[in-house]
């Protein structure tokens, strides 16, 4: 799940933009969400395509973390 990487937690987080890009053949070939926190404000946006997974800015994907609150 995505959560902010300064609150860390998904709580406030908000989608205020997505995209979904299509290939010529209406393929999915790119999408695009940009998340902000609306209790820090940090920002950050996911993009997922052929290449796999790529998150920047202030979020991140915690099911990347190691699991040390288990
Ligand atoms: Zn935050």
């Amino acid at each position: 799940m995505i959560e902010c990487s300064n609150c860390e937690t998904a709580r406030f987080l908000q989608i205020v933009y997505s995209r979904i890009r299509l290939t010529d053949d209406g393929q999915i070939h790119e999408i695009t969400e940009r998340y902000e926190c609306t209790s820090c404000e940090t920002r950050g946006e996911v993009r997922e395509g052929e290449n796999g997974t790529r998150i920047e800015g202030g979020i991140r994907d915690n099911d990347d973390l190691p699991k040390v609150r288990a």
